[in-house]
């Protein structure tokens, strides 16, 4: 088992252009697939299958975009005291339909008592997709994910482990880093949106993992004082 502390400042301006990036590329993919969607022939032609993956591609384009533009609005957001409780259970309520298809057991444990903490209650709800996407894809035979929600001196902790397949030790400093991926459909950007999330929260996401053990996101924010 290996620890590795995520950087955050090497990825921020390559977040930020790629977010710049992603801006201009959006309205002329919109175009492009509304004009795919209204040429798409009805009959069982082989320019059918040709426009199945033409629309799958842009699809992935779009998906892509998404991911990179988390990054591309840091002003208009808003910060409120929340309760991370409530903001965990609305996203395993999300992710449930998910879990259940791939056999993944949800598990959660809250201390009592557990402080707020001063968030944008989408940003922090988007982490915790990306981080429970993740636990769910690294176990494809089933298993079970489990939450835990901690009041550590200062900090809120929320800490995600799965039973998957866990992460090779020299793999290890690469995540995070934008398009690394392990997947076939994988964006490689899950992890650097969160990374920046939390990091611009006052926080830290830690990775714990060894081939074959599993692996456990700790993500630590600050706790606003009671
Ligand atoms: P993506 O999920 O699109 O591949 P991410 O940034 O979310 O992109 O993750 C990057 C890579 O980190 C994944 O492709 C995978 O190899 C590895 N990874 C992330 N979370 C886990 C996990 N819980 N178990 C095993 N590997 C993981
Ligand atoms: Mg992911």
């Amino acid at each position: 088992t290996q620890e590795l502390l995520l950087q955050s400042e090497k990825l921020s301006v390559v977040g930020q252009m790629a977010a710049g990036v992603a801006h201009e590329i959006r309205n002329p993919l919109t175009a492009l697939k509304g004009f795919v969607q209204l040429l798409h022939p009805q009959s069982a032609d082989t320019h059918r299958q040709y426009f199945e993956i033409m629309q799958m591609e842009l699809n992935r384009i779009q998906q892509i975009l998404d991911e990179l533009l988390m990054l591309a609005k840091p002003q208009s957001v808003k910060y409120t005291c929340e309760d991370v409780c409530r903001l965990l259970q609305e996203v395993i309520a999300l992710m449930d339909a998910q879990a259940i298809m791939q056999q993944v057991n949800i598990k959660c444990r809250y201390s009592m008592n557990l402080p707020r903490v001063n968030c944008v209650p989408n940003q922090l709800k988007q982490v915790f997709v990306n981080v429970m996407k993740n636990a769910i894809e690294a176990m494809p035979a089933g298993g079970t994910l489990s939450i835990r929600l901690k009041y550590k001196k200062t900090w809120v902790e929320i800490e995600f482990s799965d039973e998957g397949v866990g992460i090779p030790a020299e793999k290890l400093s690469k995540l995070g880093e934008p398009f690394y991926t392990t997947k076939e459909k994988g964006t490689g950007l899950g992890l650097m949106v969160s990374h920046r999330i939390i990091h611009t929260h006052g926080g830290n996401l830690q990775i714990v993992s060894g081939m074959g053990k599993g692996t456990t996101v700790r993500i630590l924010l600050p706790a606003v004082s009671q």
